[in-house]
């Protein structure tokens, strides 16, 4: 019998939570576009499954960070119009109608002389620094607009930057109001790119929202303060072994947990070479049987260790839910970062990178 890690993708969920972004933007500016993010495989829910998804309920943009991500989009026939985020290719931005983001002068040098040289033009984003400390335009950054406005076959469709701490208010308006002086700059020329600076938590600042927004993580169902939103991704296994152990027995390596009664210990195949963090270890829980039961020991490469002592009537092979709902329990990627000492984007990417998926599609797909 093979291994069991199934990551469960409800696409419909990601249905819900893309017209909710929807509903949430529209009640502050109502043409606003959606640059919707997929990059690192959509947050390792698959960035096929989820742009085909996106791209049938009519999404402006897709947002991805490298040229091979953008590529594949481009090799499973989707059509939508896609941002290059963090790329410097110049051929296949040609090649397969992809929208890069300049980030710095040479770069536009570069897109412009291969546009020139091929007889075709490109539409670009220009990237501000406003605070990130990233990538982006930076020190005369109006004297290099203006150089990049004068290169032959380049047109600038958009202006962008990203906000740093967009859970502060404060600081990000001073990161707007920077994108807002070259809004007005670029409109006394005559020039109207579309402005973005919104990600995910930039939604519930009124002032960051310009012509489009680029949420990530709220379309897979996480966002601090949002009724409705639905969780795309639940993981699952199987139970690989129950074992009947005696009190004082040292459990996983380092014996950093040794048992306090007679105990049923579950071994689950599962382990940091999974996403499962190590840090995990004695700290985490999982749920089988609609009950929580703790992680004990160390989480090994392949397996980690939980204590059924409690349950009734366990047997090899119970399913085991590492994130998602079982009765009226759950774990969200937040429990899971909360253990781990990280944030719910590395829960997701880490997980979903390594186990299988399964898509749940509604009714319609
Ligand atoms: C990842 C990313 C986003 C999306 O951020 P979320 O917090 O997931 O909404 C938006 N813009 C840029 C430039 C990004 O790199």
């Amino acid at each position: 019998m093979s291994r069991f890690l199934q990551a469960e993708i409800d696409l419909k969920a990601l249905i819900n939570n893309f017209y909710l972004i929807k509903s949430i933007i529209k009640r502050i500016k109502s043409h606003t576009k959606i640059i919707a993010i997929v990059k690192a495989d959509a947050y390792g829910h698959g960035a096929v499954e989820v742009s085909k998804v996106l791209e049938k309920h009519q999404v402006d943009y897709l947002g991805v960070a490298f040229y091979e991500e953008a590529l594949t989009l481009r090799e499973a026939n989707i059509k939508c119009p896609i941002l290059l985020l963090f790329d410097r290719e110049i051929e296949g931005v040609f090649k397969y109608n992809l929208t890069p983001v300049i980030f710095e002068l040479e770069q536009a040098k570069e897109l412009s002389k291969y546009a020139q040289k091929k007889g075709k033009n490109i539409s670009a984003h220009l990237k501000i620094e406003t605070g990130m400390g990233r990538l982006g335009l930076h020190g005369d950054i109006f004297k290099q607009i203006d150089t990049i406005l004068k290169m032959p076959n380049i047109r600038i469709e958009g202006i962008m930057s990203h906000l740093s701490n967009a859970e502060d208010p404060l600081w990000s308006s001073e990161q707007i109001g920077k994108l807002k002086e070259i809004k007005n700059y670029l409109t006394n020329l005559g020039i109207s790119p579309f402005f973005h600076i919104a990600n995910s938590t930039g939604l519930f600042l009124k002032n960051a929202i310009f012509d489009a927004v680029r949420p990530g993580i709220m379309l897979y169902g996480y966002s601090n303060n949002t009724e409705g939103l639905k969780t795309c991704m639940s993981l699952k296994t199987k139970l690989l072994d129950i074992r009947k152990l005696p009190k004082n027995m040292p459990i996983s390596y380092g014996k950093t947990y040794i048992t306090k009664r007679d105990s049923l210990i579950g071994v689950v195949p599962i382990g940091y070479a999974d996403g499962y963090f190590r840090r995990i270890s004695n700290r985490g829980f999982m749920l089988l049987r609609g009950k929580k039961v703790p992680v004990i020991g160390t989480v090994c490469m392949d397996l980690t260790m939980i204590d059924l002592t409690d349950l009734e009537g366990v047997k090899v092979g119970d399913e085991v839910i590492i994130m998602g709902e079982s009765d009226a329990e759950k774990i969200t990627a937040w429990d899971i970062a909360h253990w781990a000492d990280t944030i719910p984007y590395e829960v997701l990417t880490s997980l979903g990178s390594k186990a299988k998926k399964k898509y749940i599609y509604g009714g319609e797909e």
